[in-house]
């Protein structure tokens, strides 16, 4: 019988800071690079305005301006 185990996911938002450190805890399923506002860092928006070639919509390459962690697609678990 094949068994699923959940386990947190690792790259979530809310596993960066140190309040949701609790292995218990599931991730919040939100971009840990953007914070869940899809823009990407302030480094991407620096980077953005010297490119030539940018069309000013500035997105998140990890996870391309949804806001949502990719990793565990906003569940905030992945299978183990
Ligand atoms: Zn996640
Ligand atoms: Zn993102």
């Amino acid at each position: 019988m094949l068994e699923l185990t959940k386990m947190r996911c690792p790259d979530c938002d809310s596993i960066s800071s140190s309040v949701a450190f609790f292995k218990e805890t599931p991730g919040d399923g939100v971009c840990s690079k953007c914070h869940g506002n899809g823009i990407g860092g302030l480094l991407d928006q620096f980077a953005d305005s010297f490119n030539p070639f940018g069309t000013g919509h500035i997105k998140c390459d990890n996870c391309d301006g949804s806001g949502v962690c990719p990793t565990c697609d906003g569940t905030g678990e992945v299978d183990e």
